[in-house]
């Protein structure tokens, strides 16, 4: 029997239309890229995305057009996040971080209408001027008096909000319409689209608060240091306007000071964000003997938290919890939160608990499989990869039917890379990454793709990358290779001739020569046996500060 209730097409619009009226008081205070501290209420903000959205239409956008940014965390990149997606249209954030030719591989492939570019990232966009698409046209996000001096032929945003109309009839769109793209490098080869729609969006921003009960709090100010251009800032630009929290955007201050001062200055309340982040705000902490005033609560994601970095937080009583997730989950999977019972436990019992990434969210459902697919126990100690289910995981890959199928098993399930335990409380233990990659500052670095660059080099024979544990990167990629004859390549060689392909944070910190690499049984570089090889190594930068 079918129920008889309504049926409401769940909107992102809808989320700060709430908050301009339920929690007209907060807002946003952004850190902006001109320099200035800039303050607006979510009415405010309401009003000027109806005018963005008006320019949007303006332009020629309509339902389902992709419309990118280039850009830090601020207001304006918030009114792109609503007032696209609140059109129909699909706001789609490159990482400024990924090498030339992967930007330019995905504005191609998501075959982006309008590309928004933050002043800072004016630059890139010039040097790859002539390789964009004609009809791209850019719009720079700053005011008439601060357009700088450049060859494009750019837009103004605030002149293109100036004459618009503050209101406007927004669409009922439906709720599996596509609201927001976001590319992962995860892997080797191209970048795959995450595609999200209103409903998966909605239902990730409804959930996440229910578990991370200590971060949000109506009145209170959230960081997200987590940029808005990898996985929509965890979601944070979504679950801050609903629960009323107002949002503290750092732009591109994200040096411990510039943090410090700006999270002081603001009361910021709740931080999250990548471990390396934490590490740099950690050292200004300790420079300045205190912990910005009213900064209680800090969530850790994107990499494992090192214990000692929680150690030291709790210490100096803010909270600490990590998250697990990923671009193709919205992306939170997990949170930290501990449980009731753990709460009086002894200091190192919760510091331990806090070690793991937390327990699985409302509405993600996981499976952990051994080699063969068989699915294993949920007790806390077999390990094998995990395997994601939920409203709020992709179903398919934007676009790559290639990348998909490598993905999802026969049962529908995303395969996340990741090695793990469950317990049967659902508390996730990431053990290991079936995936080959470095994760070095949050961003993924592919050893595939630099071990390709390097063996196509005529001196070397064959090499292997391997991730090398750092305190403030948490990983960097060292390159272990075979030469092919007598020449020893110097590193700077090796950057070189890998240059045209990689970011120079992507290029490895060492070689070291070896006369063969450990193989396993079925013939494959064995990376266990050179991790275990390479186990008391210490980086080249390192050793020079010891
Ligand atoms: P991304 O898609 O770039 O957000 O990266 C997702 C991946 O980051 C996951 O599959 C994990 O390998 C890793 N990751 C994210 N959060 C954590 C965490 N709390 N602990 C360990 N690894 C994590």
């Amino acid at each position: 029997m079918q129920g008889k209730m309504m049926h409401r097409p769940l909107r992102i619009i809808d989320i700060l239309a709430f908050a301009a009226e339920v929690h007209a008081d907060a807002g946003i205070v952004s850190a902006r890229t001109e320099g200035d501290v800039h303050r607006a209420t979510y009415p405010q903000i309401m009003a000027r995305t109806a005018q963005l959205a008006n320019a949007l239409h303006g332009l020629g956008v309509g339902t389902g057009d992709r419309v990118a940014t280039l850009a830090w965390n601020g207001h304006r990149h918030f009114e792109l996040y609503f007032g696209v997606a609140g059109i129909g249209a699909v706001c789609h954030t490159i990482n400024p971080r990924l090498p030339a030719e992967q930007i330019l591989y995905i504005i191609d492939h998501a075959d982006d209408r309008l590309l928004f570019v933050d002043l800072t990232f004016v630059p890139l966009v010039e040097g790859l001027r002539d390789q964009l698409p004609a009809d791209l046209r850019l719009v720079i996000m700053t005011d008439r008096a601060h357009m700088p001096d450049t060859p494009l032929d750019a837009l103004c945003y605030e002149e293109l909000l100036a004459d618009q109309p503050a209101g406007i009839d927004w669409p009922e769109v439906p709720e599996d319409t596509a609201a927001g793209l976001c590319y992962t490098s995860g892997t080797t080869g191209h970048p795959k689209g995450a595609l999200y729609t209103h409903r998966s969006t909605v239902l990730h921003a409804l959930t996440v608060p229910l578990s991370q009960t200590t971060s949000f709090r109506a009145g209170r100010r959230i960081m997200p240091v987590v940029p808005m251009f990898h996985v929509n800032a965890w979601g944070l630009p979504y679950n801050a306007p609903l629960t009323g929290m107002t949002l503290v955007m750092p732009g591109p201050n994200l040096d411990g000071p510039g943090l410090f001062s700006l999270m002081d200055a603001e009361r910021v309340y709740s931080g999250w964000g990548v471990p390396t982040v934490w590490a740099g705000l950690l050292s200004e902490i300790e420079a300045q003997g205190r912990v910005p005033e009213g900064f209680a609560d800090l969530v850790v994601g994107g990499s494992a938290a090192p214990r000692a970095m929680i150690e030291a937080y709790e210490a100096r009583g803010v909270t600490v919890s990590q998250a697990w997730g990923m671009t193709e989950m919205s992306p939170i999977g997990t949170h930290g939160v501990l449980p009731p019972r753990m709460q009086d436990a002894p200091e190192q019992t919760r510091i331990d608990m806090k070690c793991n990434a937390g327990r699985r969210l409302f509405g993600v459902d996981f499976k952990i499989v051994d080699d063969d697919g068989r699915r294993q126990p949920h007790d806390g100690q077999t390990t094998g990869e995990l395997y994601v289910r939920g409203n709020t995981v992709i179903s398919e890959y934007f676009e790559n039917p290639g990348a998909t199928r490598a993905a999802m098993d026969g049962e529908g399930w995303f395969g996340t890379g990741d090695v793990a335990s469950v317990d049967p409380h659902g508390l996730l233990t990431i053990r290991d990454r079936a995936k080959d990659l470095v994760k070095s500052g949050g961003e993924w670095i592919s050893s595939i793709d630099l071990e390709n660059a390097a063996t196509s080099h005529p001196a070397i024979h064959a090499c292997a990358v391997i991730a090398i544990p750092h305190p403030k990167w948490d990983e960097r990629p060292v390159l272990v290779a075979v030469p092919a004859g007598e020449d020893r390549p110097a590193l700077e060689d090796l950057h070189a001739h890998m240059a045209p392909h990689f970011a120079k944070w992507q290029m490895p910190d060492d070689v070291i020569y070896v006369d063969d690499l450990p193989l396993t049984a079925t013939g494959k570089i064995s990376k266990l046996t050179l991790r275990e090889r390479f186990a008391d190594y210490v980086l080249p930068e390192l050793r020079e500060a010891t």
